[in-house]
Order: structure tokens, then sequence, then C-alpha cells
């Protein structure tokens, strides 16, 4: 199997309604998606969504990192009849994980090509990728997100969590104002329900300590990024002060974030996304540490990803047992309109199927990529 060309969509569609946590407000997905085709016609789709806050990367740079350095390496490769145990091993080998410093990897760029690229190759050997990341269960079940918001839309959206018969619901939260809305959420989900929240960083340590102090009695799960992307050892104290868990998502972006967060004590999870950790090789090698740590984990997902982000983290998920929480596959009832040919998002109580379809088990509609396509580009 040969790689003849590729093309770059940039992407602008709409949300149904806009989604605001601390660090964005946000109405649109701006994913960038990676088509990829062999010399016999078979063509394999990836999705990356570059984030400044994020991985640091915007998203003309990742247009142009793909482009110029990325695809390269890929377009002109032979490649042989695939075997699923070594896919990532040969992958991992021509996409690299690059750094320009401290605060740049090139991850969500990355992943956009390893999607198409893993697609493409059980696409062209009939497989599914199942073959290379067996399914441990039959079904994900996904929680619901609160989005940052008034009173009134808070408490609107916990009533339509629990007509929806959500077990597991994560809050965006901004402030120590928010204690409100917590104690709202909880009142309207009854107590048997998990929730957990999500800062995006927006506290100090001394705002972090007073906040989960005042929300300790409300049951909650967890707490993602309460202080910014910094010092392991600051989340190690604030972790060391609250009876409520930690976890890292800002924090630990790459192999070694998650290597120094669990030498600090620093947290109880790490929030893996496909995107932000460069694909599904190196989603997975974080699982495999955090598990070796002591760790637990969550599959999250970007604001606005498409079909394929949502069935590659449909495959994650139902092939990590030890999973704590998922999220993703919003498709629908985020953007206007989504990608693939299938139906992605789950049912009632947010319970979906495992895709069993060659390659990402999705059917990408290109008349709908390039009606929302704000750019196009064509490398071969
Ligand atoms: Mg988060």
């Amino acid at each position: 199997m040969k790689i003849s060309s590729a093309c770059i969509y940039a992407l602008n569609i709409p949300f149904i309604e806009s989604f605001r946590h601390s660090l964005s407000a946000r109405n649109h997905s701006d994913s960038i998606i990676v088509k990829i085709t062999t010399k016999s016609g078979i063509s394999g789709f990836g999705e990356g969504v570059p984030r400044p806050y994020v991985t640091g990367e915007t998203r003309d740079a990742s247009i142009a990192h793909i482009r110029n350095e990325l695809l390269p390496r890929i377009i002109g490769t032979e490649w042989d009849a695939i075997t699923p145990k070594q896919v990532f091993a040969d992958i991992s080998n021509i996409l690299p994980c690059t750094a320009s410093d401290k605060t740049v990897v090139w991850n969500a760029s990355r992943c956009a090509v390893e999607l198409a690229l893993i697609d493409c190759l059980c696409r062209s050997a009939g497989l599914s990728i199942n073959e290379i990341l067996p399914p441990a269960s039959q079904t994900v079940t996904y929680s619901a997100v609160i989005g940052t918001d008034n009173t009134a839309r808070v408490e609107k959206s916990a009533q339509r969590c629990r007509t929806a018969g959500f077990k597991y619901i994560k809050m965006k939260v901004s402030g120590v104002k928010d204690v409100e809305h917590v104690a709202i959420v909880r009142d309207v989900l009854g107590p048997s329900v998990s929730i957990r929240l999500d800062a995006n960083a927006a506290f100090n340590p001394d705002t972090a300590r007073q906040f989960l102090k005042s929300v300790e009695k409300y049951d909650i799960a967890c707490i993602e990024q309460p202080l910014p992307r910094g010092a392991p050892a600051e989340l190690a104290a604030l972790r060391s002060s609250s009876s409520i868990p930690l976890m890292a998502d800002e924090s630990v972006v790459t192999i070694q974030d998650a290597r120094e967060l669990a030498e600090n004590n620093a947290v109880d999870y790490f929030n893996l996304r496909i995107s932000k950790c460069g694909g599904l090789h190196n989603t997975v090698a974080i699982a495999d540490f955090a598990r070796s740590a002591g760790i637990g984990i969550q599959l999250g997902c970007q604001v606005g990803e498409t079909a394929i982000l949502s069935a590659a983290g449909r495959h994650i998920a139902s092939y990590l047992l030890d999973l704590r929480f998922v999220e993703g596959s919003y498709s629908t009832y985020l953007l206007a309109e989504d990608i693939s040919e299938e139906d992605i998002v789950f049912g009632p109580a947010g319970i979906a199927p495992i895709l069993a379809g060659a390659g990402l088990g999705i059917t990408v509609r290109e008349d709908v990529l390039a009606k929302y396509a704000e750019n196009t580009t064509l490398v071969n």
C-alpha cells in the first residue's frame, strides 16, 4: 500500500448553542481533518483539534506542520500488509512526537495524521481498529457535561441530564461563585449520580483551597485542573490539603508530564484526550503508565470534535477496561451537522455501542466536509 495524496480541511461547523468554560467560549467546531488516499484509491480520515492553551498549536501553525513536516513522512511510503500488533510501533517511528519548546507540542497535528494513517491502513486490509484495540466491553457509557452558564441555564441543563438518565455528570466551574451552581446541580440530580468538576485552570492555590472546602459537602468525585499548568508540586500541595481527588488535564499533555506528575504524587487522575495526547498510540501509552503508577484515568474530548475523533474515542474507551469516566460523542448535541453517515451520538443514559466497521468504523461524508471547510489544502 502506498499513500499517494492527502487533503487538509480546516472546518468551521457552527454549534447549536455556544459552550463556555473558564478558558474559552466556543460557538463552532474548528477541527482540522486530514484525508489520505492510497494509489489504489482507498482513503482514511483523521482529526486534530489544535488549541493554543492546550498544546500551544494554533490552527494555521498546525496546518503548516501537517503539510510541511508530517505528510512528507508518509506520502510515497510503501506499507506492507498491516500487522495489528506492529502498527503503533511502525507509525511511531515515522511520526515521532516533536516539540518546538516546552509549551508547543505538535500533538493535535500528529493525531490528525496518525488517525488518518491507521484508518487507511485498516481499510486497506479490511480490518476494524478493533483488531488493534480489542474491545473489553460491548458498550461505552458517556458522561454529560454542563458548561459554565447563568443559574437558570445550569439548572435547566441539570434537569435535562436527569431526564436523560445520565449517571455521570461533569460541571465546568470558573470561580468561587459557582459553589451555588454545584449545590443546585446536586439537588436536581440527587445523591446517586456521580458529579465531578472541571475548573480549566480557573483558580490559584488559595482560591482553589477555599472552593474545594466549600463544595466538599456535595459529594464531588474529583476536580479537574483546578490550577494553571505549572509545577506539579503546586498540585501536590493542593491535593494534600483537600478531600476531593484531583485530576490533571492541561497539566498532562505528554508522557513526560505524566511521569513528573506521578513522581510528585500530584494527582489522583489523568484526563486523556486523543488530540491533546497526539493520537491513539500516545493515549494508550499514557493510560498504561497511569495504571502502573496507580493513577486513575478519564477519556476526555475536545469541545466540537466531529465523528472522527468520536469514533477514535469509542474504540479507546471500549479497549481500556479501567477507565473511570468517559466523555465525547456529543456530535449533533453540539454540532449543527456532523460529518459521518452514521449517527455517532450516544443513546439514553449516555450508552453507545462499540463500532465494528472497517477502519474507524464510520463513513465520512465528503460533501459535508466541503460544505464546512474554510479552506482546503491538497498535498501530493
Ligand atoms: Mg478539562
